[in-house]
């Protein structure tokens, strides 16, 4: 080492703006270090898109940081940690100062690099949410149940966000859920917003889309492509900070003010309703959830939002987004092998290719994916979770599509959804029932059942929906083997009882049938949960 050189700080991939990187106080005071790591780059099939966004917003931070006076080392290496070795060896800096990393398996091998080359990399807190994990830790610390709800009032008190002096919910309630909710018929009704405005590929942008794009790809960097799902075509993310601010005023103005009532409903062939769509730049570090929140609240000041539309979307962000974070780092890596119900099928190969079944919602929703690495929360969940979990697909499989197909997916977002909330892997760690429905629900909240070769109101015969039968029968295998799925499914498996025992029976057979049909995944891509 050499004592008179300047640090160096690193930027991963996860923090790719001011408003969420550690960087140096001033030029002089030391370089910046960006790394495309062709091991993550591979680690999983990633949808094009995720590949193009964050390479880009990296390409183009480097270029900012470099306008502003910055000396930037932008290298490719095989890995983050690489990256970081093959800069001490080269420019000698006194240090390398690293965010901590927003994935497991990124923190271990930096954090493995820290312990190898003592004194010169040292790993800070993460500054990239409102809750630090030691926060949350002390938090957890003592209860029985880490619930969500207990979280975010906490959260709601300690940030001074929708309460009045006492520390009370504005409104009087902390959740005002009770008024969205709105199903498919009332958005029909109040109508489709237009979409997110397009950020158009600039010069960078799409030299990116062309290095990454096509089935054939040719290594660029020592990173091939060949091996990734979906295409680039359309590709129209924010993925400068300038773009993402836009974004975030264009979601406040054009469609907060409708969040609330319409955030469980779907329609056909639209894909962004009336949600933000901010994760992928938030997830990349585009934007900070403070700011996020705040210009939400101040929008909601101004008058024309409805204080349910306005605590629905502060719930998510500073709720479930802090809470899942904060999950992840308490549990992992043990977090991945949880399986409560034992669950062994191999992930359907319809989810790469959605035109393999007629199940209009499911065909849909993987399409969507597909085409824009995006579906909204209920597709994610009450679709093609609910789908996967009464198939019987182990939470992993579905987890590393998860991880794979959409632009926001980073594992401390998608694992806790999927294995948590989505499929009740972790056994109602995180969840207090289940997420699983018939096609009632659906039914309800969207209008595809109207475009399906099923019936929703079957759930014996040929034209029964699948999810009718998936869903007693799971119901009834919850029965029989007792497993505790809390007092919130009391009800429901209570209906079983006006079941009739042929009927069961009928249903079971149907769903035997029905999942020795669905061609298992045969893609052989693979996934390295910990490379990069
Ligand atoms: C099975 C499953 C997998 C998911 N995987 C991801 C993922 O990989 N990355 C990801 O960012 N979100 C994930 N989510 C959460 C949520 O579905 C997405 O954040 C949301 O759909 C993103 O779209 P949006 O930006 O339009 O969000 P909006 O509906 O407009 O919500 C606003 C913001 O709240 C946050 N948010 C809302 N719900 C959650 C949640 N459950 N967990 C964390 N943040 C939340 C997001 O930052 C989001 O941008 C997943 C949910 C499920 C059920
Ligand atoms: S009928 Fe069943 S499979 Fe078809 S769209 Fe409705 S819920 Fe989905």
């Amino acid at each position: 080492m050499n004592p008179g050189a300047k640090p160096t700080w690193f930027i991963g991939p996860w923090e790719l703006s001011a408003a969420t990187a550690v960087l140096p106080p001033s030029p002089a005071a030391g370089r910046v270090l960006l790394v495309e790591s062709t091991g993550k780059g591979s680690a999983l099939p990633y949808h094009r898109w995720k590949l193009v966004l964050v390479l880009s917003a990296l390409r183009h931070f480097a270029e900012e940081l470099r306008a502003q006076g910055f000396e930037v080392d932008h290298r490719v290496a095989p890995s983050y940690a690489e990256g970081i070795r093959a800069h001490l060896a080269e420019r000698g800096p006194a240090e390398v100062i690293v965010q901590a990393p927003a994935e497991w398996g990124i923190a271990q091998s930096i954090g493995t690099l820290a312990v190898e080359l003592a004194g010169r990399v040292r790993v800070e807190g993460d500054r990239r949410f409102l809750t630090s994990r030691e926060a949350f830790a002390q938090w957890a610390e003592g209860r029985k149940l880490l619930r969500m709800e207990d979280f975010y009032r906490w959260q709601r008190r300690r940030l001074g966000f929708l309460v009045d002096g006492r520390g009370e919910p504005l409104g009087g309630q902390w959740n005002l859920d009770r008024e969205n909710r709105q199903g498919a018929k009332a958005l029909r009704k109040r109508g489709v917003p237009a979409a997110p405005t397009r950020c158009p590929p600039d010069a960078i942008t799409q030299r990116v889309m062309r290095m990454v794009g096509g089935a054939r790809a040719t290594p660029a960097g020592g990173m091939s492509f060949a091996a990734h799902w979906g295409s680039v075509d359309g590709f129209d993310l924010p993925v400068t900070r300038a773009e993402a601010l836009a974004a975030l005023e264009e979601f406040l103005a054009c469609r907060f003010a409708d969040f609330g009532p319409y955030e469980d409903a779907m329609l056909r062939g639209e894909v962004y309703l009336y949600h933000s769509r901010l994760s992928a730049a938030m997830n990349v570090g585009l934007l900070h959830p403070r700011e996020i929140v705040e210009r939400a609240i101040a929008r909601y000041e101004q008058g024309g939002v409805s204080l349910a539309s306005c605590e629905g979307f502060v719930r998510q962000v500073i709720g479930w987004r802090e809470y899942v974070n904060g999950i992840y780092w308490l549990t992992m890596p043990g977090y991945r092998a949880h399986n409560y119900f034992g669950f062994s099928r191999p992930l359907p190969q319809l989810f790469w290719e959605p035109d393999r079944t007629d199940l209009a919602c499911v065909r849909d929703s993987v399409a969507m994916v597909r085409d824009t690495a995006y579906a909204h929360h209920i597709h994610r969940l009450m679709v093609l979770s609910n789908f996967a979990t009464l198939a019987g697909v182990h939470p992993l499989r579905l987890s590393e599509w998860f991880w794979a197909g959409f632009a926001d997916a980073m594992e401390w977002v998608e694992l806790p959804n999927v294995v948590g909330m989505a499929t009740f892997g972790d056994g109602g760690l995180l969840a207090s029932k289940p997420y699983v429905s018939s096609a009632a629900y659906i039914n309800r909240m969207s209008d595809y059942c109207g475009g399906c070769r099923y019936d929703p109101k079957q759930r014996t015969g040929p034209d029964a929906c699948p999810f009718n039968y998936l869903y007693w029968s799971f119901l009834d295998d919850i029965r029989q083997r007792k497993h505790d799925v809390g007092q919130r499914m009391a009800l429901v498996l209570k209906g079983l009882e006006r079941i009739s025992a042929a009927e069961l029976a009928a249903m079971r057979e149907a769903r035997a049938r029905f999942v020795e049909s669905l061609a298992p995944d045969t893609t052989g891509w693979t996934f390295h949960h910990d490379q990069g």
